[in-house]
């Protein structure tokens, strides 16, 4: 019976157009109706870092140009808790509403807890963020930088997907200018519009303090040759 699981699992991945890379291994498929639409849920093993983690796609993005994404980073506590502390639940519901309306696009929701510090450590924050530290500070003070948060996961998994170009969803220059160095071209921003609450205004004050957008803007690979002389 396993072995059938197992057959079925690879006809369907093998049919949708993937393959097996060296970082990444595909190890499930299948439908996922949700409130916001229906989509297919992919869980894939990821031999960077050893952990699994999934993808959701809307209809078949393998081998598209100009994908409609989003890198979203677990939360468990605002994901699956709705905590107000930050704003990453509603991120994630703003790219599936917005992907639920695209005929392809693809989301993938990586394992890197509380900007990659894991979730102990985030509790720890929020504890040191109630004594008046911010979310850097409070970082910084357990012996983190910033921001841990590391993308080459996704870049493998988009390599896998055979996907080249991406119109990312995010507010986070830093996220855009990875997939450039890594040769994905994003070539456009979709801003993701969060309205503050009473309980994360400091946290996206911050956010807004690091360089993250808080509007509209664009936002894309710059292809030095456009600066010079070259047509
Ligand atoms: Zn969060």
């Amino acid at each position: 019976m396993t072995g059938d699981i197992e057959r079925i699992i690879r006809e369907k991945i093998v049919k949708l157009g993937l393959k097996d890379t060296e970082l990444v291994h595909f190890g499930s498929i299948a439908k996922l109706p949700t409130q916001h639409g229906e989509f297919d849920i992919i869980g894939f093993l990821s031999l960077r870092d050893m952990k699994d983690h999934t993808i959701i796609i809307r209809g078949n993005p393998i081998g598209k140009e100009n994908v409609p994404m989003r890198i979203h980073s677990e939360c468990l506590t605002g994901d699956a808790f709705t905590s107000l502390r930050c704003d990453c639940r509603e991120q994630l519901e703003f790219a599936m509403d917005y992907l639920a309306k695209e005929r392809y696009g693809i989301l993938i929701y990586l394992r890197q807890e509380g900007r990659g510090i894991g979730l102990f450590n985030k509790l720890k924050t929020y504890t040191l963020q109630e004594m008046g530290y911010d979310t850097n500070e409070a970082n910084e003070l357990l012996g983190f930088n910033k921001d841990e948060r590391s993308y080459l996961v996704a870049i493998d998994a988009l390599k896998a997907l055979k996907i080249q170009s991406v119109k990312l969803m995010t507010n986070n220059p830093k996220k855009v200018a990875g997939l450039c160095e890594a040769g994905i071209d994003v070539t456009d921003r979709i801003p993701v519009a969060i309205k503050p609450n009473v309980y994360n205004v400091k946290y996206l004050s911050t956010k807004s303090d690091d360089g993250h957008l808080m509007g509209s803007g664009d936002l894309y690979c710059q292809d030095e040759s456009e600066e010079g002389t070259e047509e």
